[in-house]
């Protein structure tokens, strides 16, 4: 047990994580820093090659220019390796693979348990900022077969799907995109939504004519007003709106159904969570929850978003705030000036 007291301590190296923690070391704050995975984790597990809908001066972080060489919104790469330049340039100590699995509130510091692949260790922290994300994990059909090896979350490399019967299902930006990357690389695709029409507005804008005619066209099969009943090793059953259950063939099962935040930190500390998302509890003028000395930070205030609204771009403002109050520190956020812009233009 460490018991050397913390000023400050940061869950959570995704982008916004990062940018606070750029914004204590120039502070002076002594400080620590978590993150359960890698840096940028959340962003780690998009298929190879996805651009980012945000304009790359909207995501780009502390300041520091985010330039693709193609002038182009940025892809999955190079956004990793601008996350990893900004910690380089900055310096920063950051205690990857170590995740924080408890938190304490003690009389008038926070008591934070975190596991590495040795051991269980604890550290003390004045304020405590919780920049947690909030897909933490996928959102269950809790359908037969959901487990099989063939069925996913996430939408890997397409090179995968090559030649395969490939069967999709969702209704959003993530499901749209997975089809039309599968498409493009060769696959047999169909698609299945238990709405009557996509969610248009949560597709990117350039995505959504071209599916709409590979639809048309009969190169995508789709079944609207459709449910996953059961996932077999080899067919998929439908309950379709028009008529008995059908049987599709299937190598390989894309659900891409959304992703959940994880709030068992948030519960234990004694954050109030509120509403159908679950959001945590905070003021939005000092981003402190409930809890006195813990801040919320990045999309983490969103709790589980059904409809995106919480992104990086309206993000950045958080460490401006959290500065101001946990630490008296004025700092003006890089990324403030486009924080109400839609994310499309
Ligand atoms: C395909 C796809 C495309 C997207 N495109 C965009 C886009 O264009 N623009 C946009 O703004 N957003 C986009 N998003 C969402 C984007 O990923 C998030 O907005 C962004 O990652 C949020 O940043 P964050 O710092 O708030 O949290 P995250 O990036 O989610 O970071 C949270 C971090 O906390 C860590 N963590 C969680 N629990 C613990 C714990 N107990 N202990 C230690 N560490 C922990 C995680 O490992 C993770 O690294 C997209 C998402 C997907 C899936």
């Amino acid at each position: 047990m460490s018991h050397h007291l913390y000023q400050a301590a940061i869950v959570g190296a995704g982008p916004i994580g990062i940018e606070l923690a750029v914004a204590m070391k120039q502070a002076g704050i002594d400080y620590i820093h978590f993150d359960a995975r890698q840096i940028g984790h959340t962003i780690s597990w998009y298929a190879p090659q996805t651009r980012f809908f945000s304009s790359n001066e909207r995501i780009a972080i502390a300041g520091i220019p985010l330039v693709t060489p193609d002038q182009q919104k940025a892809t999955r790469e190079q956004y990793l390796a601008y996350l990893r330049s900004v910690v380089e340039q900055f310096d920063l100590p950051i205690h990857t693979y170590e995740p924080v699995i408890d938190i304490e509130r003690q009389t008038d510091y926070f008591r934070l348990t975190t596991r590495t692949q040795a051991r269980e260790k604890t550290y003390q922290a004045g304020r405590l900022i919780l920049a947690t994300g909030g897909t933490d994990r996928p959102r269950m059909l809790g359908v037969e077969g959901e487990h099989l090896p063939h069925v996913s979350h996430y939408l890997a490399d397409p090179h995968q799907y090559f030649r395969k019967k490939v069967l999709i299902v969702g209704g959003k930006n993530s499901a749209v995109e997975a089809a039309l990357r599968c498409h493009h690389v060769g696959a047999r695709v169909t698609f299945c939504y238990r709405k009557p029409q996509l969610a248009e507005q949560s597709i990117k804008y350039w995505l959504l004519p071209e599916f709409k005619s590979l639809i048309k066209t009969g190169q995508i099969r789709a079944y609207l007003n459709s449910h996953v009943r059961r996932i077999t090793t080899t067919q998929t059953i439908l309950s379709v709106e028009t008529g008995p259950d059908l049987a599709v063939e299937a190598d390989f099962v894309l659900l891409m159904t959304g992703y959940e935040q994880d709030a068992t930190l948030l519960r234990r500390v004694g954050v109030k969570l509120e509403g159908p998302q679950q959001k945590p509890w905070y003021d939005s003028e000092t981003m402190q929850t409930n809890v006195n000395g813990l801040y919320v930070a990045g999309t983490a205030v969103g709790g589980t978003q059904d409809k995106y609204t919480v992104f990086i771009e309206n993000c950045h403002v958080h460490v401006q705030r959290i500065m101001k109050h946990a630490f008296g520190v004025d700092i003006t956020t890089p990324g403030l000036a486009t924080a109400s812009l839609s994310p499309e233009s």
